[in-house]
């Protein structure tokens, strides 16, 4: 991997422990990274534990206090260095993103830029803090609002976007004054290590920003759970972990963020233009090969165009190129691991047992390993494992509709509630479906919703809290109260 980057040095495998690098040699204990792709090791990084843990969380509450001390417009200067460092690299970046974690490396080099664009907006938004004076309730009194950091937070985020799971949290966090303790997952870790070395070049004082590369997760997890001097836990990744991490973090009543798992339903109807729908689905269906939150899950089709669409789906399907992500003009890369095809299959052979018909692939690619063949699914109905479990693969389950309120409440029926996509145009039907659609997220003629300008985030159990947006910085606040009497 070295040799294909321009600066070599960013290859990081050391560790980030406070103001400490840290050795595979110095910790004792090592894990590999594997290229998805082709399952070459990748690098040898430092297997850390507790104790490194608490290092870490130690050295973030003593930096957080100076950093907290510091203008809006200081920390702002630094992540706009921060996020500047970001963009210079992004060749390089996106190469070790795509190593590590298999997407396209246009993809790879697009999530570099996404993730640095969280940076770039929370670096403003950190001037911008607002407090607020209220009206005093007695004449002596006068009442002010202000907001402070909650402190060090801890963040747990998962392999599918190595960066811009890390960035979205790092940014509002360092941006209103909190340190960050960052476990990112270890199938993905060198993407967050070269972030914590350009954010030390920015000038990110030291301490302030940890990266622990372990395999343990469970018991960091847990540490961050039930360390006092962590104050918030954010976490993207699965429902599961969630609630296993909201119940860790009860004891002491913990702060928590969690953007959870999704199950977005994505629905045309007989007023769609098919063309965009399709244009719609191939993008939120197959984007990083079905691996992401707000991948459409389940694909509700109006009866009167139902085969129209599945034609035109198919056709574009076609056209994608299943590879290795350097390779010139792929649009899909392998899935993450041998797991993540199982449940593919899974899902696949569940619905054509109950009567499904593939109209697409459907089995394993030619390239062996962890690609798998985009597929549709056809003939798809409630009772099937797809309607209700999230694949995250490339799988297209077509469902058949009639009514609006047929299909609303067939989208509803699921504990999820993180994205959701629709497509059509008559005006009334539009501002219907998307008041009764029970998701944090609907996207109207469009298949692509992720931005740092709008609020990402679930209800349900998908999660709490919003990542993004003038309302991201939220999560990492507190509000004090301060009457001032006796006036
Ligand atoms: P995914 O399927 O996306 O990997 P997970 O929820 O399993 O979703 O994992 C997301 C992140 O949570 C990863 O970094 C993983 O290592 C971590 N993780 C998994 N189990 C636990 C746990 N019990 N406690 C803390 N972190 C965990």
């Amino acid at each position: 991997l070295a040799a294909k980057l321009k600066n070599p040095d960013l290859l990081v495998t050391e560790a980030l422990v406070g103001e400490t690098w840290v050795s595979a040699a110095q910790a004792g204990k090592s894990f590999d990274v594997l290229n998805p792709s082709t399952g070459e090791v990748i690098a040898s990084l430092p297997d850390l534990g507790v104790e490194e843990t608490r290092t870490a969380i130690d050295a973030a509450y003593i930096a957080q206090k100076d950093w907290a001390k510091k203008t809006g417009k200081e920390r702002s200067a630094i992540m706009r260095k921060f996020h500047d460092l970001m963009v210079a690299n992004v060749d390089d970046l996106g190469a070790i993103l795509t190593a590590e974690m298999g997407k396209p490396l246009a993809e790879g080099k697009g999530e570099i830029l996404y993730g640095a664009g969280f940076i770039e907006w929370f670096a403003e938004e950190a001037k911008r803090v607002y407090g607020d004076t209220i009206p005093g309730h007695q004449a002596d009194k006068r009442i002010v609002v202000i907001k402070q950091p909650v402190g060090v937070v801890a963040s747990i985020t998962p392999w599918n976007f190595p960066n811009a799971m890390i960035a979205r949290k790092l940014g509002p966090a360092l941006a209103v004054g909190c340190a960050f303790v960052a476990k990112p997952a270890a199938e993905t870790p060198l993407s967050a290590l070269v972030m914590a070395k350009l954010a030390e070049e920015a000038g990110v004082p030291k301490g302030l920003f940890s990266v622990i590369t372990s395999k343990s997760s469970a018991a960091i997890g847990q540490e961050f759970c039930s360390n006092d001097k962590v104050r918030k836990l954010t976490f993207t990744g699965s429902t599961e972990v969630g609630r296993i991490l909201m119940r860790q973090s009860a004891d002491q009543i913990k702060k928590t963020s969690m953007e959870l798992g999704g199950n977005a339903p994505f629905i045309v109807f007989d007023d769609a233009d098919l063309d965009a729908a399709v244009e719609g689905a191939m993008i939120s269906k197959y984007r990083n090969n079905g691996q992401t939150c707000v991948c459409a899950n389940r694909i509700y089709v109006q009866a009167g165009v139902y085969d129209a669409f599945a034609e035109k789906l198919a056709i574009a399907v076609g056209k994608m190129k299943i590879g290795d992500g350097f390779e010139e003009g792929v649009t899909t890369g392998p899935l993450i691991s041998d797991a993540a095809v199982d449940k593919v299959i899974e899902h696949i052979e569940d619905a054509k047992t109950k009567g499904a018909k593939v109209l697409t692939g459907g089995t394993r690619h030619d390239l062996g390993g962890t690609f798998f063949q985009p597929t549709i699914l056809t003939g798809v109905t409630r009772d099937m494992q797809v309607a209700h479990d999230e694949t995250f693969g490339p799988v297209a389950p077509l469902f058949k509709f009639d009514t609006v309120e047929d299909v609303i409440e067939q989208a509803n029926d699921t504990i999820f509630g993180l994205a959701s996509y629709f497509y059509a145009n008559d005006l009334t039907r539009v501002w219907r479906v998307a008041e009764a659609l029970e998701y944090g997220m609907v996207g109207v003629n469009t298949g692509l919703i992720s931005t740092e300008v709008a609020p990402f985030g679930g209800v349900k159990q998908s999660g709490q809290g919003r990542e993004g947006s003038k309302y991201g910085c939220d999560d990492y606040l507190e509000i004090k109260y301060i009457c001032m009497g006796g006036i």
